[in-house]
């Protein structure tokens, strides 16, 4: 088998936690970086340059937990940052990378790296963020986590904008200042869903109102 310089071949993995904002993505990365530095696995850790929130270097969690890790501006400097020994690849806010990141963590895996990605998979509006779609579609491992709704307590699988005036950029860097979770029914900045929610319950008023009369005639 010439070309093969191992016995076996290893494949690498890829995870990927997605969810919307305050939901524990960061968390649920750094408890797997962790875990493979426990078992010493040469481990990296990678953010994208543009996400400053908290620390220049670490990669923080909103509960504090937090981990060494380089910021890199495009996709591509990854590979050029990479160890030969590495074995584990952790990429946090994975969704801010250009589209080359796809390629890049194709790569690792091919390298027999696990790679474990976290990132939003829906911006504010609810559109797929980024090169959230393809991703998940090759992802090995996929774990959608829930945040709790700010209005209700309810499982919250929507990330919120507030003071939407002030921008309508699908990117905007900011924390409990400018965002929060919210479960679907406390979601609404699209228009259409509004009227959906204005369907639903004119629907509910108009079962009151025959509820009513039918008592009425009852009586
Ligand atoms: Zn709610």
């Amino acid at each position: 088998m010439v070309g093969y310089n191992t016995g076996h071949l290893s494949s690498g993995v890829i995870e990927v936690v997605c969810g919307p904002m305050f939901s524990g993505k960061t968390e649920e990365l750094i408890r797997r970086v962790r875990r493979s530095q426990i078992a010493r696995q040469k481990t990296q850790i990678f953010k994208p340059s543009i996400d400053d929130r908290y620390h220049k270097t670490n990669v923080v969690s909103h509960s504090s937990l937090s981990i060494e890790a380089m910021p890199v501006k495009r996709s591509m400097d990854i590979l050029g940052h990479l160890y030969d020994s590495t074995r584990v690849v952790a990429i946090d806010e994975v969704q801010f990378f250009d589209e080359f990141i796809i390629p890049v963590i194709r790569k690792l895996a091919r390298r027999g790296i696990r790679v474990i990605c976290a990132g939003l998979d829906q911006d504010f509006k609810g559109h797929s963020f980024g090169p959230m779609p393809e991703l998940l579609c090759m992802a090995d491992r996929v774990d959608k986590i829930q945040a709790i709704c700010t209005v209700c307590g309810a499982a919250a699988s929507k990330t919120y904008r507030k003071n939407l005036e002030e921008s309508e950029a699908q990117i905007l860097v900011g924390e409990s200042d400018l965002y929060e979770a919210r479960c679907s029914a406390h979601w609404d900045s699209h228009e259409q869903d509004q009227d959906l929610l204005a369907f639903t319950l004119s629907l509910e008023s108009k079962a009151k109102v025959e509820e009513a009369t039918h008592k009425e005639g009852q009586l």
